[in-house]
């Protein structure tokens, strides 16, 4: 009775946070914020693998109020206004365009319904509302959008982030308040922690490694879906959320580094490690992008492309429709944290507490 009366109020526990992504970093610092001894166990560098290989977007999704994902839209929209308050300058509002073409792709009807939605949902969060840009304006904000069949646009506004300065940033705050951080040191077998009252996993699309080492079935199972992006020689006047021509899909056209970032893909595969965007993707992107704008690019055009793997739960036939969100699962003493999302990562951080103390 007493020892279980410590576990659950006592706050000086040894933690050992296995793996320095936003999850990993973000759990770090929630625990040392509670007076925890936390020790951040990394293999390489923090944030080198599936956190700075995002889309660099602070947002609700405005694509998963489709699914019908509307608490996880709420959340992170609040969540984005956070991370902009803390880190101003790591991150900034960005207006984003959806242009409208005539018997292509979402009516324009559904389009506004779902802006004006996306606006409801993220009420107090300080954001300007959406807009409608008439075709004649539009001309001078993307002139190179094709103009066959264009109604005009819907503009609404999410945030961008430098994934991997924000993230660095957690994890200065995190070592700032005790957490020591350990990097290059892979954990192979769970039993190297003994030393420690608690083991978060926050190994990302490695998580299940961890894992299957204990008994049981796992209660969640990870979906691994590979995203890629492609960086193009451009600068980019304005962001532009579009559809991929016969599909439902949507991908982005970003500005990033006085250059365009265009992605992503979405490609289920049977393991959790990064693999090279291939010669498909490259030519997925560059159809889909060349089917909005002119003149068009080409390979030549391209001067980077990076990929991720995403670790998503729930997994569905179509990864397009699998929930970002997250699930715990505590085991012993290892608490193990399956899915999420960069931009809801600190409310994320805030539920594992419970998980990982009691
Ligand atoms: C293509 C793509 C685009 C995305 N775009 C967005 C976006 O725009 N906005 C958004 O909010 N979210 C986005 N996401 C989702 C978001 O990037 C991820 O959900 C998030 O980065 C996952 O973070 P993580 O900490 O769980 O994983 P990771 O960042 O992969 O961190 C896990 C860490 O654990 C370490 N590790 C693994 N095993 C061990 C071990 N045994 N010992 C020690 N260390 C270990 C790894 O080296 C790694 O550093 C995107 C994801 C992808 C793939």
């Amino acid at each position: 009775m007493a020892s279980a009366l410590r576990c659950r109020w006592s706050t000086d526990l040894r933690i050992a946070v296995v793996g320095a992504g936003i999850i990993g970093a973000c759990t770090a610092l929630a625990l040392a914020r509670r007076g925890h001894a936390v020790r951040l166990i990394e293999r390489g560098q923090p944030m080198r693998e599936t956190s700075s290989a995002s889309s660099k977007l602070l947002h609700g999704g405005l694509r998963y109020l489709e699914t019908g994902h509307f608490g996880l839209v709420r959340k992170s929209l609040l969540a984005r206004r956070a991370w902009l308050e803390q880190a101003p300058h790591l991150c900034r509002p960005l207006e984003l365009i959806i242009p409208v073409y005539r018997g292509q792709g979402r009516p324009k009807w559904i389009l506004g319904a779902g802006v004006r939605l996306y606006d409801w949902l993220a009420s107090g969060s300080g954001f300007p509302e959406s807009r409608w840009i008439p075709a004649s304006e539009l001309k001078s904000i993307r002139p190179d959008l094709k103009q066959e069949g264009l109604l005009g646009a819907y503009a609404y506004h999410d945030a961008q982030m430098d994934d991997l300065a924000l993230g660095e940033w957690v994890v200065r705050q995190a070592t700032e308040l005790g957490v020591e951080l350990e990097t290059g040191r892979e954990i192979h077998r769970l039993e190297e922690l003994d030393e420690f009252d608690r083991i978060v996993n926050a190994c990302g699309p490695w998580a299940m490694n961890l894992r299957s080492q204990q008994s049981g079935t796992p209660a969640y199972r990870l979906d691994w879906v590979r995203g890629s992006h492609l960086i193009i020689d451009r600068l980019c006047p304005a962001a532009l959320f579009l559809q991929v021509p016969d599909e439902k899909r949507i991908f982005f056209v970003l500005p990033y580094q006085e250059k365009t970032l265009v992605g992503t893909t979405e490609i289920r595969q049977g393991f959790p490690d990064n693999s090279v965007v291939s010669g498909e993707e490259v030519d997925y992107l560059l159809r889909a992008i060349n089917a909005y704008i002119s003149p068009g690019v080409t390979r030549a055009g391209l001067v980077g492309s990076f990929s991720g793997v995403r670790p998503l739960i729930k997994s569905n036939q179509n990864p397009s429709a699998a929930s970002r969100e997250w699930a715990f699962e505590r085991v012993g003493k290892v608490a193990h944290i399956y899915g999420g999302k960069w931009t809801t990562a600190q409310i994320q951080a805030e539920e594992s507490v419970k998980w990982i103390i009691q």
